[in-house]
C-alpha cells in the first residue's frame, strides 16, 4: 500500500467518525464494558479494513506492535486493569454506535447508513474484503503498518 492512500484512507476513517460525533443521538453509556466482552453479549465488531489501519495505528501509539493476549472472550483492546478501550480515539465504528439497551441501544441503521457507505467505498479502495472480525481485522492491520 502507498503511503498517500493510506493516509487519504485514514482521513477519511477519522472524519467518518468526526462526522458521527456531529450527530446528535442521546445514549447514555455508563462504561459498563459489557460490549466489549463478547462472551457475553455473542456479538463481536466487525471492521473494514480502514477501520482496522485506524484501529492499529490506536495499538501502535499506546506503544505495541501486537494486540495483547485476550483468552477470556474479552476484545483484545480492553484493558483488564482499568476495563477502558486501550484505542478509545480510534475505536472502530461499531464500537461508536452499537450501544447495549442500558444505554439505548444500538443507532438506527437508517441514522448512519451514508457513514457506513464511506467506510465500504474506502474498503474497496483498499482492496478490502468487507469487514472482518475484529481481532483478525487488527492483527492484519498491523502487519501492513510494520
Ligand atoms: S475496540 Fe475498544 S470499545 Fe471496541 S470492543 Fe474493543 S475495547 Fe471495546
Amino acid at each position: 500500500m502507498q503511503r498517500d492512500q493510506l493516509q487519504s484512507a485514514i482521513s477519511e476513517i477519522r472524519a467518518v467518525y468526526a462526522e458521527l460525533a456531529r450527530r446528535p443521538l442521546e445514549r447514555n453509556c455508563q462504561s459498563l464494558t459489557e460490549c466489549c466482552r463478547f462472551q457475553l453479549t455473542g456479538r463481536t465488531p466487525h471492521l473494514t479494513k480502514g477501520e482496522a489501519l485506524v484501529a492499529a495505528k490506536g495499538v501502535r501509539a499506546a506503544g505495541r506492535k501486537e494486540l495483547p493476549a485476550s483468552d477470556d472472550g474479552a476484545c483484545p483492546m480492553l484493558k483488564c486493569e482499568t476495563g477502558r478501550c486501550l484505542i478509545y480515539a480510534d475505536r472502530p465504528f461499531g464500537c461508536r454506535t452499537h450501544f447495549c439497551d442500558a444505554a439505548g441501544g444500538p443507532y438506527p441503521r437508517k441514522f448512519v447508513l451514508d457513514l457506513i457507505r464511506r467506510l465500504e467505498v474506502v474498503d474497496q479502495q483498499l482492496g478490502g474484503v468487507g469487514p472482518r472480525k475484529i481481532e483478525a481485522a487488527v492483527t492484519a492491520a498491523l502487519r501492513e503498518l510494520r
